[in-house]
């Protein structure tokens, strides 16, 4: 159908403008027909889907948190058109047989709008001891031990040296076990009678991950970035041309230590932990300037069993699919003041050029998937949620912006 009065967000040529758009698909929202039979697109918003560099879906393995099924449902109602898989499953993703058969369970759940890249460990069976061979897992679009940082630094260092030869970015979840020493918090009110988890963790392996980059010339990318130290030092190591970048989750955006209502509230639970108000601060300082260079969900389903037990207890970890435009619009753009192309950016062209894709222009005619969005108060609850598991602080919360369908262009 063709759908004039749109304000279309277009990062690959940079344009915030209105204009039509011919667009396809049973979710689109419902929109009042025009006396030349086009649609009035009135009031939304419409971008390139979202692009997530880090995507937790949990199959093989722990299908009572989430299945790739209910991921994909997760995935569409979020309004995203890639998503990239951590290996963390069970058994982990070190073989193509398991990501092969990611990617075509993921096909059967597309709908055509989703697609499904996954990642491959850095280290066999993620269990930091010896490196992987990435030729030999051609169907991983990039290399990472997600939930773990990659050890020992010899491992790290060799698959830096084989995916700078193939092109591939290794991306780390840059928190050194040893230094968290089983923190689970930041030091806050809530923190009480609780393991601390010291900013440390983050920023040694930030520093090691720099070395990486700046010896082997591998493209290094920090996974959710916590605190105002660490970022501080990769401007400081891109200044100097190392080939480093790092992500922010629309939590670590949107919340901070000092919300958590008390330790017994595990859905605020997950790793790294939220930041101090002061680090929330640094982070959209980071993101509005380029220091971060784009948001990833680091969606995490966990069944209600495996977040019982208060901070102490819990599993590490939150969804992040369905909220992750509303959370970062509102964050970002209604209280940091992003322009809303800059934020269009961090969930398209940025993420995407890390894995090696490209965000076609919705003006060049070629089939694309869309998200519909509106600014609006949007009281976010349980009934929104796609996923299998419900685990989120921000049941309850209202953000500026909804997703409001999706589609394709035509
Ligand atoms: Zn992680």
């Amino acid at each position: 159908m063709l759908i004039k009065n749109l304000r279309i967000l277009d990062p690959a040529t940079e344009k915030d403008c209105i204009g039509e758009l011919n667009i396809e698909g049973s979710r689109i929202p419902t929109l009042p027909q025009l006396s030349d039979g086009s649609y009035d697109g009135t009031g939304y918003i419409v971008m390139p889907g979202l692009v997530d560099i880090h995507t937790h879906f949990r199959e093989p393995g722990a299908t009572d948190s989430e299945t790739i099924a209910t991921g994909m449902a997760a995935a569409i109602a979020g309004g995203f058109s890639i998503v990239t898989t951590m290996p963390n499953t069970t058994p982990a993703a070190d073989s193509e047989d398991v990501l092969r058969f990611q990617i075509d369970e993921a096909n059967k759940y597309s709908e055509g709008l989703v697609t499904l890249y996954p990642t491959a460990c850095c280290t066999k069976g993620r269990a930091g001891k010896e490196a992987v061979n990435p030729a030999e897992l051609p169907s991983a679009i990039a290399f990472t031990d997600d939930g773990n940082y990659v050890m020992p630094d010899e491992a790290m260092y060799k698959i830096a040296e084989d995916c700078k030869a193939l092109n591939k970015v290794v991306m780390d979840h840059a928190v050194v076990p040893s230094i968290v020493n089983g923190g689970v918090m930041r030091k806050c009110e809530a923190s009480e009678g609780e393991k601390i988890f010291p900013d440390a963790a983050e920023v040694e392996a930030v520093k090691r991950d720099i070395e990486v980059a700046r010896k082997t010339g591998c493209r290094m990318h920090i996974q959710h970035l916590s605190c105002a130290e660490a970022v501080d030092v990769i401007a400081k190591a891109q200044a100097e041309g190392v080939s480093i970048t790092a992500e922010a989750t629309p939590h670590h955006l949107m919340l901070a230590a000092e919300q958590i209502p008390d330790a017994a509230a595990s859905n605020w639970k997950m790793n790294p932990p939220l930041g101090l108000e002061s680090d929330v601060t640094a982070l959209r300082k980071g993101v509005l300037d380029g220091t971060i260079c784009c948001f990833a969900t680091d969606h995490a389903p966990h069944s209600a069993q495996k977040k019982e037990g208060g901070f102490a207890k819990a599993m590490f970890g939150i969804i992040g699919l369905e909220t992750a435009a509303p959370a970062s619009w509102t964050a970002m753009v209604t209280e940091a003041g992003m322009s809303p192309i800059e934020w269009c950016k961090c969930w398209t062209v940025r993420p995407a050029a890390l894995l090696n894709l490209s965000i076609p222009s919705l003006f060049d005619n070629s089939s694309t998937t869309v998200a519909f969005l509106k600014e609006e108060e949007w009281l976010f609850s349980e009934a929104d949620i796609a996923s299998k598991s419900h685990n989120t602080p921000f049941i309850g919360s209202t953000f500026t912006l909804r997703v409001a369908g999706i589609g394709r262009t035509v």
